[in-house]
């Protein structure tokens, strides 16, 4: 069996081009752009790189960016002031503080100060309880875009086997609420799984998000299973000197047994911006107060 790929890439482009059709429905109704603030303490490389990402993902998509840099020495105090500030900001719908934060800040009492309703990762506490117990709220963008992967390859989950490896507050966990929510039956693997092999062997759905470079192997996956591969790993490539992102999924091989499987790169990661554009424009609907159908995006 040879897997289909699923193209995380041109699903997240469709979903995009929705997104700023809608966006520019939400400004011919409010007179206003939809606002996403991002607030990035410190110089990570990675973490520039995102924020810049993203900050051009949301002006393309016809919505207003918003971006703060802080120097990696700005005391917790600050930074919760300036937060309280967006959160008391009406051009601002959603606020994203990028993680991870310098050693010195407490990132749940930051997250902790973020309004819910403009939680757009989908962090705070209030939005994990919602989420728990199936209340509208804000999802993580990484699990929620693999949720819709999964249903535009499935269609109805119900029923199917689900297996997540890892059970992080921003990956795993959510993704095993959103599949239960979808009635599947969920398991949830982690570092001290005994017999991770069998327990993935079950599975009609294999989501990992571990961490590890190719740990999941081919003979692990059950015949036709749909996997997704939420692992990001840079490591070294056959040219001396330079390095390749891998996925947590042996994908050569795993494509040879499952009946849809993701790539990295080019599957979950597109997503991530893509959700993370859509949570903000259904906050933006949402705290203006403005009726949005449940599968408007
Ligand atoms: P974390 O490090 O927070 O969590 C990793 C999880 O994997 C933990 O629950 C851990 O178990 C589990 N784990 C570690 N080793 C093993 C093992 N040998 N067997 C089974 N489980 C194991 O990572 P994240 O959830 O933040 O991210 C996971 C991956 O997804 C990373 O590669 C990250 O780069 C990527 N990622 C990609 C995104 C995207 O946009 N595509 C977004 C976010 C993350 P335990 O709890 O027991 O320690």
């Amino acid at each position: 069996m040879t897997a289909d790929v699923i193209d995380g890439k041109a699903f997240a482009g469709a979903l995009r081009g929705r997104i700023a059709t809608l966006a520019a429905d939400f400004t011919a109704q409010t007179g206003r752009k939809a606002g996403l603030a991002v607030v990035l303490v410190g110089e990570d490389p990675a973490s520039q790189v995102y924020v810049r990402s993203k900050g051009k993902s949301t002006v393309e998509a016809g919505m207003a960016s918003f971006e703060h840099r802080l120097p990696a020495d700005t005391a917790e105090a600050d930074l919760i002031a300036l937060v309280n500030a967006l959160n008391a900001d009406p051009a601002v719908d959603g606020i994203l503080v990028q993680l991870p934060l310098p050693g010195h800040l407490d990132e749940q009492t930051v997250i902790a100060t973020i309004n819910p309703d403009k939680d757009v990762d989908g962090f705070h506490v209030t939005n994990a309880g919602r989420l728990a117990v199936g209340q509208p709220g804000f999802v993580p963008c990484t699990p929620l875009g693999c949720l819709m992967l999964l249903k535009d390859r499935l269609g109805s989950l119900s029923g199917l086997d689900a297996v997540v490896i890892g059970r992080s507050n921003i990956v795993g966990k959510p993704m095993a609420q959103l599949l239960l929510a979808e009635s599947c039956t969920v398991t949830i693997a982690h570092s001290r799984t005994k017999n991770l092999p069998d327990v993935v062997r079950r599975a009609d759905i294999v989501v990992a998000a571990v961490g590890r470079p190719e740990m999941v192997k081919a003979d692990w996956i059950k015949p036709g299973a749909t996997v997704i591969d939420v692992g990001i790993n840079r490591v070294a490539a056959a040219d001396p000197g330079k390095t390749r992102l891998v996925g947590d999924v042996d994908y050569a091989g795993a494509a040879g047994v499952a009946g849809a499987i993701t790539p990295v790169p080019g599957g979950v990661g597109p997503m991530t911006i893509a959700v993370l554009l859509r949570n903000t424009l259904v906050a933006a609907f949402r705290n203006s107060g403005i009726a949005l159908a449940d599968d408007a995006i």
